[in-house]
Formats: structure tokens, sequence, C-alpha cells
């Protein structure tokens, strides 16, 4: 993981680390096409980690199907993780949802989730990282 002081600092620096697309959701809170994501449907067992930055952010135990084209957790790492925004764009008020360790863009999360938690945390695919648990 970068730590927190060692981040690029400007929007060219990030560019150099990210592509076009990872940039755009990333660093320009885009959204990649529903259903067209590296992780949308992918089930191994592993770590979601952060793309920008590298920190650990979802584990594939809390991944469920939400049948919304993005990939879907109940529940984040740890709370300190990810970290929570008020957002009123397209004039309806969200809360998004941001890697607390770089500021990058994750998604969303909404209150229309599953046991335990009734949550769901819809993250762009190109905002991940995969480990694959050994
Ligand atoms: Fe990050």
């Amino acid at each position: 993981m970068i730590p927190k002081d060692s981040l690029p600092k400007t929007d060219s620096a990030w560019k150099e680390i990210l592509s076009p697309e990872e940039y755009r959701v990333l660093r320009e809170k885009g959204t990649e096409r529903p259903h067209t994501g590296e992780y949308d449907q992918h089930w191994d067992s592993g770590t979601y980690v952060c793309k920008a930055c590298g920190a650990e952010l979802f584990t594939s135990t809390t991944k469920f199907d939400a049948h919304c084209g993005w990939p879907s957790f109940y529940e984040s790492i740890d709370k300190s993780k990810v970290r929570e925004v008020l957002d009123k764009s397209h004039g309806i008020l969200r809360t998004e949802v941001v890697c607390a360790n770089c500021g990058g863009h994750l998604g969303h999360v909404f209150n229309d989730g599953p046991d335990p938690t009734g949550l769901r945390y819809c993250i762009n695919s190109v905002s991940l990282g995969f480990r694959k648990k050994d």
C-alpha cells in the first residue's frame, strides 16, 4: 500500500500511475458501465484492494450478487478503510464511498443490502484490485 504521505499530490502525478479509465473513475468520480467490470461476476476467495493505493477494502466473503452490474459487498473490511461522503450530484441524495487512505472514488453505499448489515456497497471494478487467497 502507498502510505498516505507518499501518495501522488497532483492530477498529473495520478495520471502517471492510473490508466485513463481508472483516473476517470477514481479521481473524477466516474462510473463504469454496468455489467462490464472485471469483478462484477468474480467469485474467487481473496481480498479486494484499492486500485490506486493498494489499501485493503473488502473481502470476498462479504461479496454478493446484487444483479446491479457492479461488484457488491455487504460490509467493508474495516470501517476505518472506507470513508462515507454525502453526494448531492444528479439531484439525488446518495452516500459516496471513498478509499480512506487515498480519497479515491469507489462507488456508493445503499440501505438495500442483505443480512447481516442490510448494506450494499456498490463498487466500480475499475477502482479495485484483487489479491487471491493462497
Ligand atoms: Fe486508495
